[in-house]
C-alpha cells in the first residue's frame, strides 16, 4: 500500500489514541496511514508525559528512600549522590524504548506511518508537510483526528522551558533548582512538585482551589494527600491565585491574591512551572478549509460514534470530550475502529480510572463523596487504613486508607478511593468491580491472599456492607 492510493484510515497524530487506533485497524485488515509530526511515536504520553514523569518519579523516590527511611529499617548507606545527567538518561532509555516499540507495532500490523505536519485540504485529501522535506497528499474514506493536546499558557508569563516551564521543560530540567513555585495543584503540578521536592527543591505549590488533586479527587482522601506531602517539604497556598508574573530579575516573580479576598502577597522563586490544565491541540490542522466546529474550550465536538458533523471524520483522544488520561484515549481508539469497521463500540466513561503518581499513590474510581452528595444519591461509605494491614506493616509503609463508596439499598459499588502504597495497581481492583457492577459483599466474599495490600481493599468492602475483621 503506498499513501496515495485510498486508504481505509487516515490518522493525523501518533499520539496513543492515533497510534492506537492504527494497530487496531490494521489488526481489523484495514489500510491505514498514520501521520505524526514530532519524528517519534507516542504522543504526549510516551514523550514527554506519563513515561518519562513516571521514571523521574520512580527513580526520585528510590533516591529519597535511600536518604531518609533505610536506618530503621537496620540498612545503613553511605555516601549517596545523585548524578542529574545519568537520572535523566535513564528516563530517556525507558522513552526511547517504547517510542521505538510503538514503530515496531505498527510495522507488524501494516501501517503506513508518514513523519510530517498533515493538515485538511478538504473532506476527503490531507496534506502532509513531511518533517525531510517536501510534502505528499493522502486520501482516506475515514479520517481521524487524534492530535492531542498541549499545556495552558498563563497570560503574561512566557513560557522559555527554562526558568518559567510547563511539564515538558518540568520533565528535563539541566541542574536542581534551589527553589520552585507550580502554579496549579492538579496532577501534574503535584507529580512535577513530588519529584523535584525530593531531589533537594524548595518547592511552593500555589492552588486556586481550596482543595489539591484537580477535579475528580474525593474531599477527604485530598486533604490526606495534602498532609502527607505537606510532611515531605512541599508548601501548599490554596484559594489562592496567580494575578501576574516577571522574569527580569534573577529569579521568577509572581504576585499572588487569596481567592478569597485576602491580602495580595509576592513569592519567587528559581523556577516556576505553570500547570494550570491543557487544552485540545487542532493547530494548523487546517480545520477552517472544512468547516469544522470546535467548541467554547477548543474541543472538536464529536457524537456518540466520535463522528463530527462530517461523519467520516472522527475524533478520539485529548483533542476532544472527557478526562485527558492516556487509558481513556485508548479504550476510544479502539471504540472508533469498532464503529467505523463493525458499526459498534464501546467505552464506559462512568469507569475510567485515575491515578495520580506521588508517594503515596492516589487512585480512583467512580463517584465522590462530594459528586454524590450533590446530586443528593444516598450512598454508605466503608473505609480501611494500611496502618491495620500486614503486609503495609511489614513493608514499614502504612499511610493511607482504602474508602468504598456503595449504594446503601442494593450494595452496589459506586465509588472507590485509595491513598497508600501501590494505589495505583490497586484500582485496576476497584475499576474491574466497578465494571461488573459488583456489590461489596461479592468483593468482601472474593478470598485475597495473605499477606497482600490487596487485603486492605477486601476488608474496606467489608467494612462497607458489614464489619472489618481487622480494624
Ligand atoms: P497526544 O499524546 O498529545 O498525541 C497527539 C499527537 O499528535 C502528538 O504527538 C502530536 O505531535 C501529533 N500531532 C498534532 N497535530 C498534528 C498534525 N497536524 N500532524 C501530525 N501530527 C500531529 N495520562 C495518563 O493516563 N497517565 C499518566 O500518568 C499521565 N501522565 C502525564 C504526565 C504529563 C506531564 C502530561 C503532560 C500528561 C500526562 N498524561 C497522563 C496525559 C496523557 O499524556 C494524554 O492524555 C495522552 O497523551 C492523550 O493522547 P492523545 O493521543 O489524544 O494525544
Ligand atoms: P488539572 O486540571 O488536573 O489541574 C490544574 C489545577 O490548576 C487545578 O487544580 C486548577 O484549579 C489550578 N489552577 C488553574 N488556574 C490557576 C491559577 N491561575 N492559579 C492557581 N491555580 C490554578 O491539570 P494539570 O495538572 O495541568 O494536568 C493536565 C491534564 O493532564 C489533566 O487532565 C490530567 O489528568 C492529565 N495528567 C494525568 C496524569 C496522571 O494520570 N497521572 C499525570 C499528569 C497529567
Amino acid at each position: 500500500a503506498t499513501a496515495s492510493e485510498d486508504n481505509d484510515l487516515v490518522i493525523i497524530g501518533g499520539g496513543v489514541a492515533g497510534y492506537v487506533a492504527a494497530i487496531k485497524a490494521g489488526q481489523e485488515g484495514m489500510k491505514v496511514t498514520c501521520i505524526e509530526k514530532r519524528g517519534t511515536l507516542g504522543g504526549t504520553c510516551l514523550n514527554v508525559g506519563c513515561i518519562p514523569s513516571k521514571s523521574l518519579l520512580n527513580n526520585s523516590h528510590l533516591y529519597h528512600q535511600i536518604l531518609h527511611d533505610t536506618k530503621n529499617r537496620g540498612i545503613e548507606v553511605g555516601d549517596v549522590k545523585l548524578n542529574l545527567a545519568n537520572f535523566m538518561k535513564a528516563k530517556d532509555t525507558a522513552v526511547n524504548g517504547l517510542t521505538k516499540g510503538v514503530e515496531f507495532l505498527l510495522k507488524k500490523n501494516g501501517v503506513e506511518y508518514l513523519k510530517g505536519e498533515g493538515a485538511f485540504v478538504n473532506e476527503n485529501e490531507i496534506r502532509v508537510a513531511l518533517n525531510d522535506g517536501g510534502e505528499t497528499t493522502v486520501r482516506g474514506k475515514n479520517i481521524l483526528i487524534a492530535t492531542g493536546s498541549e499545556a495552558t499558557p498563563f497570560p503574561g508569563l512566557e513560557i522559555d522551558e527554562k526558568r518559567v516551564v510547563t511539564s515538558t521543560g518540568a520533565l528535563s530540567l539541566e541542574k536542581i533548582p534551589e527553589s520552585m513555585i507550580v502554579v496549579g495543584g492538579g496532577i501534574i503540578g503535584l507529580e512535577m512538585a513530588s519529584v523535584w521536592s525530593r531531589l533537594g527543591s524548595k518547592v511552593t505549590v500555589v492552588e486556586f482551589l481550596g482543595q489539591i488533586g484537580g477535579p475528580g479527587m474525593d474531599s477527604e482522601i485530598a486533604k490526606a494527600a495534602q498532609k502527607l506531602l505537606k510532611k515531605q517539604g512541599i508548601e501548599f497556598k490554596l484559594n489562592t491565585k496567580v494575578v501576574s508574573g516577571d522574569t527580569s530579575s534573577d529569579k521568577v516573580k509572581l504576585d499572588v491574591d487569596s481567592a478569597k479576598g485576602g491580602k495580595p502577597e509576592s513569592l519567587d522563586a528559581e523556577v516556576v512551572l505553570v500547570a494550570i490544565g491543557r487544552r485540545p491541540y487542532t493547530g494548523n490542522l487546517g480545520l477552517e478549509n472544512i468547516g469544522m466546529e470546535l467548541d467554547e474550550r477548543g474541543r472538536v465536538i464529536i457524537d456518540s460514534e466520535y463522528r463530527t458533523k462530517i461523519p467520516h471524520i472522527r475524533c478520539v483522544g485529548d483533542a476532544t470530550f472527557g478526562p485527558m488520561l492516556a487509558h481513556k484515549a485508548e479504550e476510544e481508539a479502539v471504540a472508533v475502529v469498532e464503529y467505523i469497521k463493525k458499526g459498534y463500540g464501546h467505552v464506559n466513561y462512568g469507569c475510567i480510572p485515575s491515578v495520580m503518581y506521588t508517594y503515596p499513590e492516589v487512585a480512583w474510581v467512580g463517584q465522590t463523596e462530594q459528586d454524590l452528595k450533590a446530586q443528593k444519591i444516598p450512598y454508605r461509605v466503608g473505609t480501611f487504613p494500611f496502618s491495620a494491614n500486614s503486609r503495609a506493616k511489614t513493608n514499614m509503609d502504612t499511610e493511607g486508607l482504602v474508602k468504598m463508596i456503595a449504594d446503601p439499598e442494593t450494595d452496589r459499588l459506586l465509588g472507590v478511593h485509595i491513598i497508600g502504597p501501590n494505589a495505583g495497581e490497586m484500582i485496576a481492583e476497584g475499576t474491574l468491580a466497578l465494571e461488573y457492577g459488583a456489590s461489596t459483599e461479592d468483593i468482601a466474599r472474593t478470598c485475597h491472599a495473605h499477606p497482600t495490600l490487596a487485603e486492605a481493599f477486601k476488608e474496606a468492602a467489608m467494612a462497607t456492607h458489614a464489619k472489618a475483621i481487622h480494624f
